[in-house]
């Protein structure tokens, strides 16, 4: 019957991405069993038909492209062993949004998780973010930013209008301070994606409320990197007037 056509079917989807997996494993990438149970129930629970290939693999987090019928999703995994954990700890403690009681490594990982997902969500309201479609503990799946399940590429690797993005960033900035209170934390050349010529934000990770007892010196940095990312691409900017341009102090 059709219930056993789909546990075959079930079966058969496992099966093949296993083997995708063990590529992986040659490749040096492993996973906890844990984390591979997950990947294996968003393919059974049909979140993810396939996954593609590594977007990107970080010391913290690795990134799979995957696809969903027509869409692409990205698929952001913590390594659980590798993660930093007690810097997790430290952003997510002033957070009123979470209230830690146990914190064992996985359970800060799986606030840390829930934390980019709220942050995404919170960010796609007033600027471009791709849209954040379910977390499960240490994984978190997300709309892919590209086109054709190819990724964007990131400013830092493109060569754009500088003068305009200068304009659409810090604006981006602002918006993001003053109406959905929130700092990016690790705001870079390198966590904006460039789609049909307009940034994109990526990485909300380590974004937290304005209210939390970091969000001054996070955002000092995030305007100390923009600032200098675009000085050296020949836009004239000083940190400190977009430091009060965007908090108005
Ligand atoms: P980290 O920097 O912590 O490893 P990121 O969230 O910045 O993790 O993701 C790493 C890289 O993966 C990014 O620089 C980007 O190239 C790619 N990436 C992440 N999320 C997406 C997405 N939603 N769409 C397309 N590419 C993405
Ligand atoms: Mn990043």
């Amino acid at each position: 019957d059709e219930f056993e056509l789909d546990r075959e079917y079930q079966k058969r989807v496992i099966e093949r991405e296993r083997k995708f997996f063990e590529e992986l494993k040659t490749e040096n990438e492993v996973f906890d069993k844990r984390t591979l149970m997950i990947l294996f129930s968003l393919l059974a629970g049909k979140h993810i038909d396939e996954f593609i290939g590594v977007i990107s693999s970080g010391k913290e987090a690795v990134v799979f492209s995957a696809k969903k019928g027509r869409r692409y999703r990205a698929v952001k995994i913590y390594r659980v062993a590798t993660c930093d954990f007690k810097t997790m700890h430290k952003y997510i403690q002033g957070d009123p949004r979470f209230h830690l009681r146990k914190s064992s490594r996985r359970q800060i990982i799986h606030a840390w998780v829930e934390k980019e997902f709220r942050n995404l969500r919170r960010a796609g309201e007033v600027v471009n973010a791709p849209k954040a479609i379910l977390r499960r503990e240490n994984v978190l799946v997300m709309e892919l930013v590209g086109k054709r399940g190819v990724p964007a590429p990131r400013l830092k690797d493109v060569e754009v209008d500088y003068e305009k993005f200068y304009e659409i960033i810090t604006r981006d900035m602002k918006k993001l301070y003053c109406e959905a209170e929130l700092v990016h934390g690790d705001l870079s050349e390198y966590n904006i994606l460039v789609k049909d010529d307009k940034p994109v934000y990526i990485d909300f990770s380590q974004s937290v409320v304005t209210q939390h007892p970091l969000s001054k010196a996070l955002l000092i940095r995030d305007v100390k990197n923009i600032c200098n990312f675009f000085k050296r691409k020949g836009v004239d900017c000083d940190y400190r007037e977009l430091y009060e341009y965007i908090t108005g102090e």
